[in-house]
């Protein structure tokens, strides 16, 4: 088996589908190939989320079906990306992870009776496609040529980073180290349309960091703001702002 065979392999071993000989093989490629041990930890953390690979007793000719889709989504070896740009590889890298995961899912479930678990794979893989999409949304508004960035300290130590970009229309806020909102509430985020807000979307409130895309077009709005809210959110603010933080010009 080649180098190049065994880079296709850890979609298998992640889901315990290859022979003993081949996972022999695959685990000494291992200690020598980074981007095949990276991409296994994330497969194998992939199918464990989705209760998978424990419980997915490979059948006759899975490993050949795992190994067909996962052979159609790569079409290259990790590290040997020859796109000219980093950043395009790094996007295809990310993307083709993705495939790749959701190739070990559908693979798992096919494995697997319990239509709720293929139920559970093509939820997850749904979440995963959004999630990726969300990501691709913000990363577009952070690297947009017209994109102007505006920060602001928070109450509590906490900071946020609001970025606007005019050609794309949307903004993104970027929190940092905010404390988790009230048992129950929520943090709700608004355009501010010249001291009339309108909603534009709610925070996760399990998370202190991250990065949301506001709902809507920035159309015009100045700035933006941040009120607790109960959970599910407003149609209009109840309670003063938590922030606002004006839109750069
Ligand atoms: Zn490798």
């Amino acid at each position: 088996m080649t180098t190049a065979d065994l880079h296709t392999l850890t979609g298998a071993y992640a889901l315990h589908a290859l022979p003993d000989d081949e996972r022999a093989a695959f685990e000494r490629h291992l200690a020598e190939c980074p981007a095949c041990r990276d991409e296994t930890a994330e497969l194998t953390a992939t199918a464990a989320r989705l209760g998978l690979a424990a419980s997915a007793v490979p059948r006759p000719g899975l490993r050949d079906e795992v190994l067909r889709r996962i052979t159609t989504v790569r079409q290259e070896s990790p590290g040997t990306v020859r796109t000219g740009r980093p950043a395009r590889g790094r996007r295809w890298q990310r993307a083709s992870r993705w495939a790749l995961a959701a190739c070990v899912a559908v693979a798992a479930a096919l494995g697997g009776t319990a239509v709720w678990q293929h139920q559970r794979a093509q939820d997850a893989n749904e979440q995963a496609r959004r999630a990726e999409q969300n990501n691709d949304r913000i990363a577009a508004v952070l690297s947009a040529p017209d994109a102007r960035t505006a920060s602001a300290k928070l109450a509590g130590g906490a900071s946020g980073t609001v970025v606007v970009s005019g050609s794309q229309d949307r903004a993104v806020f970027l929190a940092s180290g905010m404390a988790h909102p009230p048992r129950g509430k929520v943090y709700q985020l608004w355009f501010d349309d010249a001291g009339t807000m309108r909603s534009a979307g709610l925070m996760d409130s399990a998370r202190t960091d991250q990065a949301v895309l506001l709902d809507g077009g920035v159309d015009g709005a100045s700035g933006m703001g941040i009120t607790v809210e109960p959970a599910g959110g407003s149609a209009h603010p109840t309670s003063a702002p938590v922030a606002l933080m004006k839109f750069p010009a």
